[in-house]
């Protein structure tokens, strides 16, 4: 799907038009990995899939197109060169790694659209709707794999030279690999954000991408890092499309967005974990911590009104939640001044018509 014509704000734009306003983004892959039944306890975590059952992340990503998804998020979280090195893997191959997270997301868009246009004989039926698909970049913390993306504490020596250099190939190489943009998630501090427009910025890229922020305290980055600084360093760089907020309970994301549309215009993304706590030592998400299905959806509207444009779920989300948010987003009516209410319900309907 082209949109944009190679000038990244008008990729996101004319994405957001075609979709009417609101986008839905995928939910957690490694809560339905593991329920398709993968074991994810490994240091590559979703991405040791890769490596060994693609099918599986081919399997969960048709879930979420078929649940409602707009954007399919690639399977490259932590997904690293590092990390595949040290398993044995030489640069080449990992770099291949890398590719493959996009091809399968690209594929699976493609599966999707031909049921669509076959009429989905074995499936429920599912509306095509237009799908980008976004490839992971997980923070520094995530290949460390003990939890820091959640601290936003890396050791003294790390430096902003030294996050380029770890993140550089990847970068290059996602940016390449057919996804349409790049998701920056999970960004716990500022000097991360940093490093990441400057590799935005020195590389000839055309391609746009997302920064995405966690917060475990509702004002601040997880480091403690402000939010309003971060914010503000991805609102500079022109190849950022939309800036926002993931893995972080629903209770802080309304008062998140408020302070990320003081310093910015661009769209803001949002997708919340299930607001579970989870347990770094054990390595485990601690159940019956976070919200139902339905409690999650009913903040939809409430993150919309706010200035959220793009929606999704982060860990511990699932199809279920996706296909929720997506019924609200389709009968979404902003909350704007009576006659633009009612000009919007005349606009549905007239649509519905002359579909
Ligand atoms: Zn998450």
């Amino acid at each position: 799907m082209e949109f944009g014509s190679g000038d990244p704000e008008a990729l996101m734009r004319d994405f957001l038009r075609e979709v009417g306003g609101c986008a839905v983004i995928d939910g957690g892959l490694a809560t339905e990995l593991e329920a398709n039944g993968a074991d994810l306890n490994d240091p590559l975590w979703s991405a040791k899939c890769l490596i060994s059952s693609s099918h599986l992340i081919r399997k969960v990503h048709l879930d979420y197109l078929e649940a409602g998804a707009n954007i399919i998020i690639t399977s490259s979280y932590q997904a690293t060169i590092q990390g595949f090195e040290s398993r044995g893997f030489s640069a080449e191959e990992s770099e291949a790694l890398l590719r493959k997270s996009a091809e399968i997301a690209c594929e699976a868009r493609d599966i999707f659209y031909k049921e669509c246009s076959e009429g989905f004989e074995n499936h429920n039926k599912t509306k095509k709707h237009t799908v980008l698909v976004a490839a992971s970049i997980g923070s520094y913390g995530a290949y460390l794999a003990d939890g820091s993306e959640y601290s936003g504490e890396y050791s003294k020596e790390m430096t902003l030279e030294k996050l380029k250099n770890f993140h550089r190939r990847r970068v290059e190489v996602l940016a390449e690999s057919g996804a349409d943009l790049i998701a920056f998630e999970t960004i716990p501090n500022k000097l991360e954000a940093q490093a990441y427009v400057e590799l935005l910025e020195e590389n000839n890229t055309r391609t746009p991408a997302w920064f995405s922020f966690n917060s475990k305290d509702g004002v601040n980055v997880v480091s403690g890092d402000s939010l309003i600084e971060c914010a503000s360093i991805a609102d500079s760089c022109k190849k950022v499309v939309a800036i926002g907020i993931n893995c972080t309970p629903p209770r802080f994301i309304q008062g998140l967005i408020l302070s990320i549309r003081k310093v910015t215009k661009k769209p803001i993304l949002i997708y919340p974990n299930s607001g579970e706590r989870y347990d770094a030592e054990k390595k485990e998400w601690v159940a019956s911590t976070g919200v139902t299905d339905e409690d999650f959806v009913s903040y939809v509207r409430v993150w919309c009104e706010a200035g959220a444009c793009l929606i999704g779920g982060c860990c511990r989300t699932t199809p279920n939640t996706i296909r929720g948010i997506s019924k609200v987003l389709q009968n979404y009516v902003p909350n704007e001044s009576e006659e633009d209410r009612i000009l919007f319900v005349v606009c549905l309907l007239l649509r519905s018509i002359w579909r």
